[in-house]
Order: structure tokens, then C-alpha cells, then sequence
């Protein structure tokens, strides 16, 4: 945990069905401002589902979510929780950045105009602002050279590291990744790994879902194991990479390491 120690994503209880199967099982867990925390599990056990509803792609059945000291997709009120309208979650939303492991960049659109879309249309700064800012981001993910590159002509690392600046335009001061690196052919995932160090490095605050136990043990802060929809334990990423304490853990890192 780096110098700043206020609470940016606070999770108590956090449940989530889709029909009848339980997918979230009450999650409790807190991320401190800087922090990078890795989040691993097998596939099912509802990271991403968890990822979604922090940033309220999906709605939680039950438990409390808090970004801040805000409650996602909620307001407290005269002592009662009251919904949010679909504008006031999208004020919510533009605080929390997310990179998904598929890059979702709009194919008709350069690189610089991918990262400049949102700060101009949602946020609604000039385009010469958004494109200064653009270009600047671009830099920082080591893409300076191929801002007039359309998606297709660039590898997946540098799509990857486009949709990480896109994210970054909107300033936020939570970032999330689902799996960044799943997609990407071996000798690419370095790149992107790079990039995310560098964030943390910065001072960003992440949540990250990733089988690459090197970039856990050396980046993140702490590492959450979940499996079937609860956290089966937690800690630092040398304690639970090293010694850990369930079976269910030992399983699961036998397997990716
Ligand atoms: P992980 O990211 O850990 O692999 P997910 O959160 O994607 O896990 O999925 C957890 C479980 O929730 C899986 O069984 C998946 O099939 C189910 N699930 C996820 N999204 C939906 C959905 N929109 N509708 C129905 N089931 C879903
Ligand atoms: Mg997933």
C-alpha cells in the first residue's frame, strides 16, 4: 500500500444473481487510493461479473458497493438509499476507467481520435484541448508515432495500449482490467504489462483480473483469490503466491504457474 491510504472501491456483501445461479456469494473487500490489487480465480468464479458491477454494467441483488464514498448506482437521502437516474450512473461511471480484454476500439477511427472521443463528447472539452491531452496520452503508452493509425494496421499490444488511453482521457481515478493481456499473443502482452506498470508507478488505483502471476507478485499491492463467487482468501502477493493457505488456492496456481 503506497503513502495515501483513503478507501476508493469499498465492496460489503456483494451479491449478484443472473436467474437462478448465484454468481457473487457476498464479496467483501476494500482497495486503497494507489493501490493495484490483482484479482484471480478460475474462469467462472465471477471476476469479471464483480469488475462490472463496480462500474455498474451490472446491478447488484444485494450487499453495498462504494466507490469513494459513493454508493454505485445509489444516493443515501434523508437517511434512505434512493436509485440513481441513468444520468447521474453515468456521472458515476466516467470516475472508473475500464479495459476489457477484447480492445473495443472503434474501427473507423484513428488512434488519436479513439482517445478523444469521450473527453469531446461526454465531457465536452474543446478539440484542440482533448486532442493536446490525446497526444500526450499517446506518448505515455508509447504511442506517440501512430496517432493517425487506424485499429486494423496496429498489433494487438498497440490496440490494447490505445484502449488504455482512451480510458485515461476521461481522467479516472479508478482503473479496471479484465483480463488485459488474454487476448494477446505472447510476445505482446509484455507491452501492454509495461503500460500498466507504469500506471501504478504513477499512483493509479487498480483492480486487476490477470493470470500473469510475475506481473502480480512484482505490481500489485495485494492479490484476491475468489472462486465460486466468494473470496477464498486474501493478502499480499507474496504471501498468498507463496504460501497459500487453501487448498482451493494451491489448486488454481498450480495450474497457471
Ligand atoms: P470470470 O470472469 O471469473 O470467468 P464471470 O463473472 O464471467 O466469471 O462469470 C461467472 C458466472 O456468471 C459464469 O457462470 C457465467 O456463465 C455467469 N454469467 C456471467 N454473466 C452472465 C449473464 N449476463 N447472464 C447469465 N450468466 C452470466
Ligand atoms: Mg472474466
Amino acid at each position: 500500500m503506497r503513502t495515501n491510504t483513503a478507501t476508493v472501491v469499498r465492496a460489503e456483501g456483494v451479491h449478484k444473481s443472473f436467474g437462478r445461479t448465484e454468481v457473487l456469494k457476498g464479496i467483501d473487500l476494500s482497495v486503497s487510493a494507489g493501490e493495484v490489487m490483482c484479482l484471480v480465480g478460475p474462469s467462472g468464479s465471477g471476476k469479471s461479473t464483480f469488475l462490472r458491477c463496480i462500474n455498474r454494467l451490472e446491478r447488484i441483488d444485494a450487499g453495498r458497493l462504494y466507490v469513494r464514498d459513493q454508493l454505485i448506482g445509489y444516493e443515501e437521502r434523508d437517511g434512505r438509499v434512493h436509485e440513481l437516474d441513468d444520468a447521474a450512473v453515468a456521472r458515476q461511471r466516467r470516475g472508473i476507467g475500464m479495459v476489457f480484454q477484447r480492445f473495443n476500439l472503434f474501427p473507423h477511427m484513428t488512434a488519436l481520435q479513439n482517445v478523444m472521443e469521450a473527453p469531446v463528447q461526454v465531457r465536452k472539452e474543446s478539440r484542440a484541448e482533448a486532442e493536446e491531452r490525446a497526444r500526450s496520452l499517446l506518448a505515455r503508452v508509447g504511442l506517440a508515432d501512430r496517432a493517425h493509425s487506424y485499429p486494423s494496421q496496429l498489433s494487438g499490444g498497440q490496440q490494447q495500449r490505445v484502449a488504455i488511453a482512451r480510458a485515461l482521457a476521461m481522467r479516472p481515478e479508478l482503473m479496471l482490467f479484465d483480463e488485459p493481456t488474454s487476448a494477446l499473443d505472447p510476445e505482446l502482452v509484455g507491452e501492454v504489462l509495461d503500460v500498466m506498470r507504469g500506471l501504478a508507478d504513477d499512483g493509479m488505483t487498480m483492480i486487476v483480473v490477470t493470470h500473469e502471476m510475475g506481473f502480480a507478485r512484482e505490481v500489485g499491492d495485494s492479490l484476491v483469490f475468489m472462486d465460486g463467487g466468494v473470496v477464498v482468501e486474501s493478502g499480499t502477493p507474496a504471501d498468498v503466491l507463496g504460501s497459500p493457505r487453501h487448498g482451493r488456492t494451491r489448486s488454481f496456481l498450480g495450474k497457471v504457474r
